[in-house]
């Protein structure tokens, strides 16, 4: 396993709808484990494969391990089956955005299907930050970052010092 660089917008990769992995070869299942350990030495709770320069439909996540419980989960060619009504804003940071912290809104619960590395069909109803955390990373499958979920002028706030952060 290695860890991976992070790429940070504006890499016009982070900005690219990813492509469906398919079959899940040996490399995918390298590149699941590669992301886990790039995503816990980050530290972050969720990372796609985008971010690593990798233009393909998957992503890794664990809620859990920062309290002491890991739980990795990783989602190949996951696809949102039901959203909620109910709306809910939290605080989301990004690993390719460093010091960037944006209030975005999202449905407060989704239900989500994906593949598992081992090919077999999961879903599960996720609410609470694993809600947010799960579209998010959803999103970055898009090209869609916390940058593009919020007013033009949370935005330009947002950006304010973010140059001097990431070089
Ligand atoms: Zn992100």
């Amino acid at each position: 396993m290695s860890v991976l660089e992070i790429l940070r917008w504006p890499d016009v990769r982070l900005s690219t709808v990813c492509t469906p992995v398919g079959d899940i070869t040996p490399e995918i299942t390298a590149l699941a484990a590669d992301m886990l350990q790039t995503m816990y030495a980050a530290p972050g709770r969720g990372l796609a494969a985008p971010q690593v320069g990798v233009l393909t439909r998957m992503f890794v996540m664990d809620a859990t391990w920062k309290n002491g419980a890991p739980s990795p989960v990783v989602f190949i060619d996951p696809e949102i089956v039901d959203l909620s009504s109910q709306k809910i804003t939290q605080a989301e940071g990004c690993l390719s955005l460093p010091g960037i912290i944006a209030d975005v809104t999202r449905p407060a619960k989704v239900t989500l299907r994906w593949a598992s590395v081992s090919g077999g069909q999961q879903q599960k109803t996720f609410d609470g930050f694993e809600a947010a955390c799960v579209q998010h990373e959803m999103d970055h499958l898009d090209g869609t970052l916390t940058l593009d979920k919020i007013s033009p002028e949370a935005r330009a706030h947002a950006l304010e010092g973010y140059a001097a952060v990431s070089a």
